[in-house]
């Protein structure tokens, strides 16, 4: 342990907590003991965490001024005495608890400054995120689990010029790592220089500003925190297990782009703690491997120094050290294409003053069509553009496309070319300047006069998804090929082609009933998170996360025959009402490590399926409706079981079975499979309201096929019942069919 950082550390730990205090007893003057904390982002989204690294650690739920007496006295009783009072021992221990001391006490100012109305903070007209909510991160832990991104960056300062800090983001992102933005150095914050060359900030980016101090770093770790709770089952207070998820799970580092200061050195002791290594792009002393990670906690990598022709190339060497100390495996491909491209530009919009061209939308005319075909039709790699190109049309036009995939290959089946289809959204908006939305024939694309400067062309479209098709489904595609149509007339009479093959497709899926297969898919990517929980997906049921239907999981099958998508056989049926069967129940008392030996599928009453923590809707019973109401995620409001999506989540999440509620995907509602056991659609006495807007086309017609063709107006949302009582007052004026039904308890 390096003396000159450990006594730099321990310095601004005590920095951060006298400064906390004072502002403490500020608040108690000025606001009172009494004014709420809640941290939220800029959007108004929350957390349902409280203050999470305090949650985390003490399991103290911070919702006042009053309650953050406790957390001081917590962040004072860590400090250790200043360098200087006693005689300094080399111990790694003392640093790293005046690092929690200072994470503690940014937490506590960043509580302070909310019930003051300060945070997210607002510099120059521009508002910083400030805390990610629950929504976001929970979308992101998808991504976290299956690889597409691998973890999280915090970046602390400013980096050389306003250039390098671009090349930094521009690299992290292309390597699919979330950035986050805080602290400044020398008064300039890479926030800044980022803004100032026209960076896109944001969730959609993958790039959320927290701040320009040092102290709203604890955002990231907040994060961090929140994590563990979510997706790794950790109940809060369990310190040591917040650690050790972080340290194995988490893929985080930071990297302190110029000088360091005491309070800089105190908040990286704290994320040292947390397994999280630091990078830092001046002279510093190395501090290397002990227990607490596998990897070097502290390197130093003075900027002008790393060897490269000019600063871009040492801008990514520098991102690569970071990706190298830290362990972080990198699952995207590389493409030749003149432009970037990673997952971090999916979100990217392109704006009505840098469109370069555009395809399909409101008036054009744009499909994309992916089809089989015997190997000899089919030349690996030919890209062919029929009709003129990008550059034969004005700034800003708007041209018909056709973009039709042939694809061969052995184990290539007729079920999948819509799974494939399907990713030709993803796979395109990873290219910096495309923006690509809809599919089939509704797709629309979007192309930056940037990404036109660079040289983007129609045929790397081709590239593009002849280059990823193979990197992620070459187990069942040996060849590709891609024709790109811009003549009018061709694209019309393509389209009406393909609009018959949509139909056929939907006419199949229609017909794809859990009867109809011998063989149901499993999912057990959560278990990295949730140990125990498994999902079982049939055709008329996707997983609770709504990511993966049993189509796909059968790809996936196809692709990664060891993976996390296992056939399920069905065997000898036990209850065809409950959808029991011995098959099912086998495989998930051997894949939930022996803790659920049954799973009926379409009951919620009976051994319903188990949750972990990533559904799009939690089920819950209330009682006195005689019927279920139906919660999205997206819903931070009350629900009449007194409980809010969180809170309900907290309770069926985890892996575990409870009988009367559990968590499922927001399609699963208009299923013919639905809660069947228990009367089907007809017991939904209450939907969040997003629901009932998102999905209304197919609610109304799964109540019509119920023979309630008018209980879409029946059921209650947040507008028309909050409690108990007022949703019996609501269903009793509606004739809701439920209170007619048999009881349920
Ligand atoms: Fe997790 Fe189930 Fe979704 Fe798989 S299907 S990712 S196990 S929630
Ligand atoms: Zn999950």
């Amino acid at each position: 342990m390096s003396r000159y950082i450990a006594t730099a550390a321990i310095r601004g730990a005590h920095k951060v907590v006298r400064q906390a205090e004072e502002l403490y007893a500020d608040a108690l003057k000025t606001v009172g003991p009494d004014a709420k904390i809640q941290f939220k982002d800029k959007g108004g989204g929350g957390t349902a965490y409280w203050l999470p690294v305090i949650y985390g650690f003490t399991g103290q739920k911070v919702e006042t001024i009053g309650d953050l007496k406790k957390s001081l006295e917590h962040a004072k009783g860590l400090l250790p005495p200043l360098p200087g009072e006693h005689v300094w021992l080399p111990y790694l221990g003392e640093t790293l608890d005046a690092g929690m001391a200072t994470l503690f006490a940014e937490e506590i100012i960043e509580g302070i400054r909310f019930a003051k109305g300060q945070q997210p903070e607002t510099r120059n007209g521009f508002t910083f995120n400030g805390p990610i909510n629950d929504v976001q991160m929970r979308g992101w832990g998808i991504q976290m689990v299956d690889g597409r991104m691998p973890g999280f960056a915090a970046l602390l300062g400013a980096a050389k010029n306003n250039e390098v800090a671009v090349k930094i983001v521009r690299e992290l992102q292309s390597k699919g790592q979330l950035v986050f933005l805080s602290s400044s150095s020398n008064g300039r914050s890479i926030v800044d220089q980022l803004l100032e060359s026209g960076v896109q900030l944001g969730y959609d980016t993958f790039t959320v500003p927290f701040g320009t101090d040092t102290i709203s770093t604890i955002y990231a770790l907040g994060y961090a925190s929140r994590a563990t709770f979510s997706f790794g089952g950790v109940t809060p207070g369990d310190f040591r297990r917040v650690l050790l998820y972080n340290k194995f799970r988490c893929f985080a580092f930071a990297l302190a782009l110029g000088p360091m200061d005491d309070v800089k050195w105190a908040t990286g002791a704290g994320a040292i703690s947390y397994g999280f290594p630091a990078v830092c792009d001046t002279a510093v002393p190395n501090i290397l491997p002990t227990g607490i990670t596998q990897y070097e906690h502290v390197v130093s990598m003075p900027f002008d120094d790393i060897p490269g022709r000019d600063d871009m190339e040492r801008a990514e060497r520098l991102v690569q050290r970071c990706i190298e100390v830290r362990g972080i495996k990198i699952k995207i491909a590389t493409i030749k294409i003149p432009v970037a491209y990673g997952p971090a530009f999916e979100g990217e919009v392109v704006r009505r003053a840098d469109l370069q061209s555009e395809f399909g939308g409101k008036g054009g005319m744009c499909f994309e069509w992916l089809t089989t075909r015997p190997p000899e039709e089919v030349e690996d790699g030919k890209v062919t553009v029929v009709g003129p190109d990008i550059d034969k049309f004005e700034v800003g036009a708007k041209i018909p496309l056709g973009i039709v995939i042939e694809v061969s290959g052995r184990k290539m089946q007729k079920d999948f070319e819509p799974v494939l289809e399907r990713q030709v959204h993803h796979f395109l908006n990873g290219a910096e300047g495309l923006q690509h939305q809809g599919q089939r024939d509704i797709t629309w694309i979007r192309l930056s006069k940037n990404a036109y400067a660079k040289g983007f062309r129609l045929r790397h479209i081709g590239d593009i998804l002849h280059g990823v098709y193979h990197n992620q489904f070459g187990a069942i595609v040996d060849k590709i090929q891609v024709t790109l149509y811009t003549e009018p007339k061709k694209v019309q009479e393509l389209i009406e082609k393909a609009r018959g093959i949509y139909k056929e497709r939907n006419d199949r899926i229609a017909g794809l009933t859990d009867e109809a297969v011998d063989t149901y898919y499993s999912c057990s990517l959560c278990q990295s998170f949730a140990p125990t929980h498994i999902c079982v997906i049939n055709p008329e049921r996707v997983g609770l996360c709504g990511a993966y239907s049993w189509l796909d999981c059968k790809a996936s099958f196809e692709i990664n025959p060891t993976g996390p998508n296992q056939p399920v056989k069905k065997g000898p049926c036990i209850d065809q009402t409950k959808g029991e069967w011995e098959g099912v129940n086998k495989f998930v008392y051997e894949h939930s490590q022996m803790k659920v030996d049954r799973f009926t599928v379409y009951s919620v009453m009976d051994s319903p399926m188990t949750t972990c923590g990533c559904c799009e809707c939690v089920l819950a019973l209330i009682p006195e409706a005689n019927g279920f109401m139906v919660v999205s995620r997206e819903d931070y409001s009350m629900t009449p079981s007194g409980m809010t999506f969180t809170t309900l989540m907290g309770t069926v999440g985890g892996g575990l079975q409870t009988p009367g509620m559990m968590g499922h995907g927001k399609y699963y509602i208009t299923s013919k499979k639905f809660i069947l056991t228990e009367g089907g659609i007809k017991r939904l006495v209450w939907l969040s309201k997003n629901l009932k807007e998102e999905l209304g086309e197919e609610l109304k017609a799964a109540a019509e096929a119920a023979g309630v063709p008018d209980l879409l107006d029946r059921i209650a949302d947040g507008t028309s019942a909050t409690t108990p009582d007022e949703l019996v007052a609501f269903l009793q004026q509606k004739q809701h069919p439920a209170l007619e039904m048999p009881p349920l308890l």
